[in-house]
């Protein structure tokens, strides 16, 4: 298993099933292992900088139907909201003076932000917030889509591929929501010179150690620029309701392994994985994560964004909550970095 370790971190390519024994170890001393070298490999590329970056939530109403989701659209009990474009720009200027320099607009599939609406908005949102990203996190969509948004300004797209497996992706999602076209998606935003943020849930139903190995494969050949890991949580108004949360202790291995693939990529300590424990998010931090995701969504709809039970919902709307957030990451002996952050394998 320590051979294992040393290849991983020394670049090579590992098989499934090398992948496969590395979900599976439980061994504490070798996971000590690997976490140490997640760290160590951490601050090679990004020294101790943890990016900051502000997300928005600019709407909770969803076309899909994803069996895992509180915002799907068969939950008739979702609380719906949107956040007009005038008001998303408003909260990013407000982030701006506080120093954020990435926004992350977050959202349902909603067809109510047409094209144009969300690219005169990216181009408002670069010209107000001067040396900021514009990241987009708002689903499948077609390549003329994505073409524009990258042309109005916006350089980042996040969209999990949320297990690469295609039949456990069939039951997690209704059938015309399909494996071949989010990763085709995922294909076509690199394509347009995206930064581009994969990613899956850990602890999802029916996944096996399989699935877990399938996904890091994926990352390995896909080679994206961000990871987004986080447990699944179950939300009681979804057919997952009554499934247990995945486990905090394997996602973080997950997070550790991914920095061993790919020691130049932004990995954010998940909202998800705080709102399982506090703790794990810290731990999270000293194995391999590098980003922090605080809430910049206005507090009246922030409740309403309920894609799982009991999600964390405080953010850093104040100079005091981030001021709290340099503390706490200076206690993982950590920097808190407000700059844009981009990939260091990312050209404009
Ligand atoms: N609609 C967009 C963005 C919002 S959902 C999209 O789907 O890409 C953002 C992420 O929330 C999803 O990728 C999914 O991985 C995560 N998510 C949704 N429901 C969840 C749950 N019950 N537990 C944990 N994560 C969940
Ligand atoms: Fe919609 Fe995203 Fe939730 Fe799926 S995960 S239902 S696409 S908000």
């Amino acid at each position: 298993m320590r051979k294992l370790i040393d290849r991983l971190f020394q670049g090579e390519c590992l098989t499934r099933e090398e992948f496969q024994a590395l979900v599976l170890c439980e061994d504490q001393d070798v996971l000590e292992l690997l976490f140490q070298r997640a760290k160590e490999r951490t601050e090679e590329v990004f020294a101790n900088h943890v990016y900051i970056r502000g997300l928005v939530e600019i709407s909770s109403y969803c076309k899909q139907d994803c069996f895992y989701c509180g915002l799907r659209c068969s939950n008739k009990k979702a609380q719906r909201y949107r956040i007009s474009p005038e008001d998303i720009l408003a909260t990013c200027e407000k982030g701006y003076e506080m120093g954020f320099r990435t926004f992350v607009l977050q959202g349902g599939e909603d067809d109510f932000y047409t094209d144009q609406m969300l690219c005169e908005l990216i181009r408002e949102i670069c010209l107000s917030c001067p040396g900021s990203a514009v990241t987009l996190s708002l689903g499948e969509k077609s390549r003329r889509s994505y073409e524009a948004f990258r042309k109005a300004g916006a350089s980042r797209y996040l969209l999990r591929h949320e297990t690469a497996t295609a039949e456990h992706f069939a039951r997690l999602h209704p059938p015309k929501q399909r494996l071949a076209s989010r990763m085709e998606a995922l294909t076509t935003l690199k394509d347009l010179g995206f930064q581009v943020g994969a990613g899956f849930m850990v602890g999802s139903p029916f996944q096996t150690p399989e699935h877990l190995a399938e996904d890091l494969y994926f990352l390995q050949e896909f080679r994206p620029h961000m990871v987004g890991i986080g447990p699944f949580i179950p939300h009681q108004d979804t057919p997952f309701g009554s499934y247990r949360p995945g486990s905090s202790a394997l996602t973080v291995k997950m997070v550790a392994i991914t920095r061993g693939i790919l020691p130049g990529a932004l990995i954010p300590a998940t909202t998800a994985l705080a709102t399982l424990s506090k703790d794990a998010r810290g731990r999270a931090l000293q194995a391999g994560a590098n980003v922090v995701m605080p809430n910049l969504s206005p507090s009246e709809v922030r409740v309403k964004y309920n894609l799982y039970n009991n999600k964390l919902s405080t953010g850093t709307e104040s100079a005091q909550m981030l001021e709290a957030l340099r503390k706490e990451l200076e206690v993982y002996g950590r920097k808190m970095d407000m700059s844009r952050g981009d990939s260091p394998l990312w050209k404009e």
